[in-house]
């Protein structure tokens, strides 16, 4: 038995689901046109342009992804059907599938439309088993609004995502204590969540492949590589994570960020880069009518450092044009950089689903 320093595990064991619908809006789309039931459907993108914002399983097969590029997706499957986003249709059925949790739990914390960690360690019907709670949601889910979900059951929120993917689609896993450990030492560390395609970039050259590879780590190896997010996955790796679920706090603001695998020093790079996130920015005010008028853009370095910079407008932005026009207003003067950009970020704040902000004038630039 190895001691951990200051390990962060809590008092208590909690019961934690993470319950996660079936390709959600190609599920969607099957369950309301039967017609495209059983063919490999797209949504969003066309098939000359744009990004596959899900793919269905029958798309998936073909090796079609969610934010791949539809020619892309169109070569690796040319029969390939494109369907229009419907965007109210899928916010309704998140509402749905909410009212499914809360019938057993206030505590949850959505990471999409389609995606919450519920925390049942109490629960509303006080059942002991959180196994059980998940059976129940599922088939509420399903007798509700004719769609799958799957279900990941852990003592934890990272361990409980692992498992929510385990058995897709249609499926329950559940990660015991015991479990934890060796569950995460067999996978790539691609598949943790926290590790996007960048970081996983980075590690594999670090030659950290697997969770067993990563738990081989110093704390001190993991923060001079990795920053802040250092701790964190020495934590991981060895299946702890103490992070609370956090009900629905209210939503201040809607950000994307990304790292890359090579750092940047050109202002075109940037720009180009930062046109995804502006993307996934714009894409979440279309899904759920918010607004903003802040735009900050955060850049960091490759030693950790960081600047931000805000500008807020009089009025609503109501075009992703807008986003993308501030947002390289703020980049251009950070160029060229003292050091490599090693991530960026975007996001709108200021957002009308808050209080109204006191009337500033004209623009205001907040550094
Ligand atoms: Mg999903």
């Amino acid at each position: 038995m190895t001691s951990l320093p200051d390990t962060p595990a809590p008092a208590r064991p909690r019961k934690i689901i993470h319950i996660d619908m079936d390709a959600f809006y190609a599920s969607v789309e099957q369950r309301d046109r039967p017609e495209l039931r059983g063919l490999p459907v797209a949504v969003g993108g066309s098939r000359e342009r744009g990004v596959v914002a899900a793919a269905s399983y029958e798309a998936r097969k073909f090796g079609v992804r969610s934010a791949m590029p539809s020619v892309t997706a169109r070569r690796k499957c040319p029969e390939l059907i494109f369907v229009p986003p419907r965007f109210d249709v899928y916010k309704a059925v998140s509402q749905q599938i909410r009212a499914c949790f809360a019938e057993h739990t206030p505590l949850i914390e959505p990471l999409s439309l389609d995606e919450a960690y519920l925390d049942v360690t109490e629960n509303l019907q006080g059942i002991a088993s959180a196994t059980e709670i998940a059976e129940r949601i599922r088939a509420r889910i399903r007798q509700e609004t004719g769609l799958t979900a799957s279900a990941g059951v852990s003592y934890n929120k990272f361990l409980a995502k692992l498992a929510s993917d385990h058995r897709k689609p249609d499926g329950l896993f559940v990660i015991t204590p015991r479990m934890g450990p060796g569950f995460v030492e067999a996978l790539p560390v691609g598949r943790f969540h926290g590790v996007g395609p960048a970081t996983s970039t980075r590690m594999n050259r670090l030659g950290i492949h697997t969770g067993l590879d990563l738990r081989a780590q110093s704390m001190a190896f993991l923060q001079q590589h990795f920053g802040k997010a250092g701790p964190y996955y020495y934590w991981i790796s060895r299946g702890i994570d103490d992070r609370p679920v956090r009900p629905d706090r209210i939503r201040k603001s809607i950000g994307a960020e990304t790292t890359f695998a090579i750092d940047l020093t050109a202002l075109e790079a940037a720009d180009a880069a930062l046109q995804p996130l502006i993307d996934k920015v714009w894409r979440y005010c279309e899904a759920t009518g918010i607004r903003g008028r802040t735009v900050t853009l955060k850049v960091k370095y490759a030693d950790f450092s960081q600047a931000t910079r805000s500008r807020t407008g009089l009025t609503l932005i109501t075009a992703r044009g807008e986003i993308a026009q501030v947002s390289r207003a703020l980049l251009e003067p950070l160029f060229p950089p003292p050091r490599g950009v090693r991530l960026l970020g975007v996001t709108l704040s200021t957002l009308n689903s808050e209080e109204p902000a006191e009337a500033g004038a004209q623009l205001t630039l907040l550094v």
